[in-house]
């Protein structure tokens, strides 16, 4: 047809961006399907904890094989379910393939958490966070074994989110702040906030041993973290010596894949055991 011919010709200046918009328009309406048609699936990484890493627990991380484009990364289709509103559907079942698949696991091991990411448009939506404890409870998860993740950024406004995060604390969930020392929180805004955990951005761990700057931040972090009694995580841990210099620093609990990528709850030893 005309429509290709001129396509191709336009394709060969162009490369990329005319199929670019096309695939990006696909997605985003395959995305409402993606459900239905099976093709989400959740990938968990475990946080382990001191010298041995010992696992304590692990982050659900959401994916999407999509039948023609393949595995399509949460940084896109992430924010296309925000922008159309279906997040809040991709949140709900996000959360109970989570108590379904490893609420096994957290059973057996009570000391461990497992962590969902939410995102800033699933706090905004109070129908969504009074789902959340009937979904748990019908899993029997208890909800202090589930530890929501919220980005540091999503705390810009501290005064509108403060009433939100406090009813996900008294539900029993545990709070963490992701991403952290990315966004602009003073340590008076973080003393306000019912959080139990900070997670240190991967990209101050990255280049913590070239760049002395990124060091002093994340030393600050964990003293901050201990002054008002938060557990703290580093996240994006590549290899052996960061673990070593951020132990030395009284950092104990590690994310990264030096210790392990993420991988389907059936990788796992732990749900082979029982
Ligand atoms: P995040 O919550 O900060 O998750 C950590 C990301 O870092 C994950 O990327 C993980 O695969 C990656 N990662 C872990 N260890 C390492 C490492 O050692 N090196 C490097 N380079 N990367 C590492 P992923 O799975 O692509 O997720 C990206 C982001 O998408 C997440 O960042 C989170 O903000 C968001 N996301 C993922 N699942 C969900 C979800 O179910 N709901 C919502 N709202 N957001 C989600
Ligand atoms: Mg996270
Ligand atoms: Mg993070
Ligand atoms: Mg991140």
């Amino acid at each position: 047809s005309h429509a290709e011919r001129s396509n191709q010709r336009y394709g060969f200046y162009r490369p990329g961006i005319e199929q670019e918009a096309r695939i990006q328009y696909e997605l985003e309406n395959d995305l409402h399907f993606s459900i239905e048609r099976g093709e989400l699936f959740v990938m968990y990484q475990p946080f382990v904890y001191g010298s041995e890493g010992a696992t304590k627990g692990m982050e659900a991380l959401l994916r999407w094989k999509h039948p023609v484009h393949g595995m399509i990364p949460p940084s896109t289709f992430i924010p296309m379910a925000e922008e159309n509103g279906l997040i809040h559907q991709l949140g709900r079942w996000v959360l109970e393939e989570v108590c379904r698949e490893a609420g096994p696991v957290l059973k057996r091991n009570r000391s461990w958490t497992a962590a969902v990411n939410l995102s800033s448009r699933q706090l905004e939506h109070s129908g969504f966070i009074e789902e959340l404890p009937g979904i748990v409870h019908a899993y029997g998860v208890e909800p202090d074994q589930l530890e929501l993740e919220i980005t540091e950024r999503t705390m810009m406004q501290p005064e509108r989110m403060l009433p939100v995060l406090n009813r996900l604390k008294a539900y029993g969930f545990r709070l963490s702040l992701d991403d952290f020392g990315t966004g602009y929180s003073s340590l008076s805004q973080l003393k306000e906030l019912p959080v139990d955990t900070l997670k240190i951005d991967r990209s101050f761990i990255e280049d913590m041993n070239e760049t002395q700057k990124n060091a002093a931040i994340v030393q600050t972090i964990i003293h901050a973290a201990r002054n008002l009694n938060m557990k703290v995580v580093a996240e994006g841990i590549e290899e052996a010596e960061q673990a070593q210099e951020l132990l030395e620093m009284a950092c104990f609990y590690f994310q990264g894949y030096y210790f392990s990528v993420p991988k389907t709850i059936q990788e796992f030893p732990w749900s082979r055991e029982a």
